[in-house]
């Protein structure tokens, strides 16, 4: 299969283009930046789509980076290299002379009302009540290509646990140094997935023809994980305590209050319809996760 992937440089991009050239498919990006088996954007929407079986689209400014501010500007850019690119490859796609059979995009779980008690499948309600919620509403409505033959796909991830990258990739150091600890109270729940199961779901989504519509990209396990027993599961891997929390006050003081809700609550969402459509997951469990992370 030919597949192009949009922003697939990136943390889960690489994870996923090494898994389907593992499975002997073909991987093209679509990129700012030039370089081998890549298009860029403004090659995309001038020349349209090249010739492919499935589109994937990965792209987005880090909404975590801590070195940018939160504000008008910076959420413009949040917004825009999500919904702006999901609607190029959209239009493309449905421009497209011989349509790809699938279309994948991965948006987040921030669709869904952080609460410590509430329990989310992907027919859950959610996508209006704050900024993140009503961005994954844009971004997925973006995808959307009335009358096309191409079959939709859109993931809705929990944090994505890796190596090489995303949210432990932050936490590494300070967790190594005896310095970590959960967030604020920790009792918010923490919606996980190891990337090599998202790239699992998403591969999956685009080879089985009768995949469609909302998958939940979280472990099975993940309700039950809270920021404090993530804290206290990572600390465990690495042979760490995990005894200093970290106050709310000073994640608002570094992600700014609307991007801290991002860390200092959650939700509790279930892969319900993932675990329906046939996927099995390689690290169901947090601790073999962890371990396969920090190993
Ligand atoms: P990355 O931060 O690694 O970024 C992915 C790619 O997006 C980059 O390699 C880059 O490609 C492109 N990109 C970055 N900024 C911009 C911009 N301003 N305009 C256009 N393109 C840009 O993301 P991840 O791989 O971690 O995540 C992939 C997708 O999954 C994202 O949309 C993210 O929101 C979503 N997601 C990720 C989660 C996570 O925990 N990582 C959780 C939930 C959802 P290039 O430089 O080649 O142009």
């Amino acid at each position: 299969m030919r597949v192009v992937v949009g922003g697939g440089t990136g943390f889960v991009g690489r994870a996923l283009t090494q898994l389907l050239r593992s499975r002997g498919h073909q991987v093209t990006h679509v990129s700012r930046r030039g370089g081998k088996d890549r298009i860029s954007w403004e090659e995309l929407s001038r020349s349209g789509l090249p010739p492919c079986d499935a589109v994937v689209n990965l792209a987005g400014e880090n909404v975590l980076n801590p070195f940018r501010r939160w504000g008008d500007a910076f959420c413009r850019e949040v917004t825009s290299s999500r919904v702006e690119t999901t609607k190029t490859l959209a239009k493309a796609i449905a421009a497209a002379e011989q349509p790809p059979r699938a279309w994948v995009l991965v948006t987040g779980v921030g669709y869904y009302r952080p609460s410590p008690t509430a329990e989310y499948t992907e027919d859950s309600p959610g996508g209006d009540f704050d900024f993140f919620s009503r961005l994954v509403s844009s971004w997925e409505a973006a995808a959307l290509i009335p009358g096309s033959p191409t079959r939709g796909v859109v993931v809705r991830s929990g944090v994505v646990l890796g190596r090489d990258g995303g949210a432990i990739s932050q936490m590494l150091l300070p967790f190594r140094l005896g310095l970590g600890g959960p967030m604020g109270s920790g009792l918010q729940p923490f919606p996980w997935i190891h990337i090599q199961d998202l790239s699992g779901i998403l591969c999956h989504a685009l080879e089985t023809e009768s995949v469609q519509g909302i998958l939940n990209g979280v472990a099975p396990s993940s309700p039950g994980t809270s920021n404090g027993s993530f804290a206290q599961e990572l600390a465990a891997a690495l042979g760490r305590p995990a005894l200093l929390p970290v106050p709310a006050w000073a994640v608002r003081a570094v992600f700014g209050a609307e991007r801290a809700v991002m860390l200092l609550e959650g939700q509790r969402v279930l892969p319900k319809r993932t675990l329906e459509s046939g996927y099995h997951f390689i690290f169901p469990e947090l601790p073999a996760a962890l371990k396969d992370i920090v190993a």
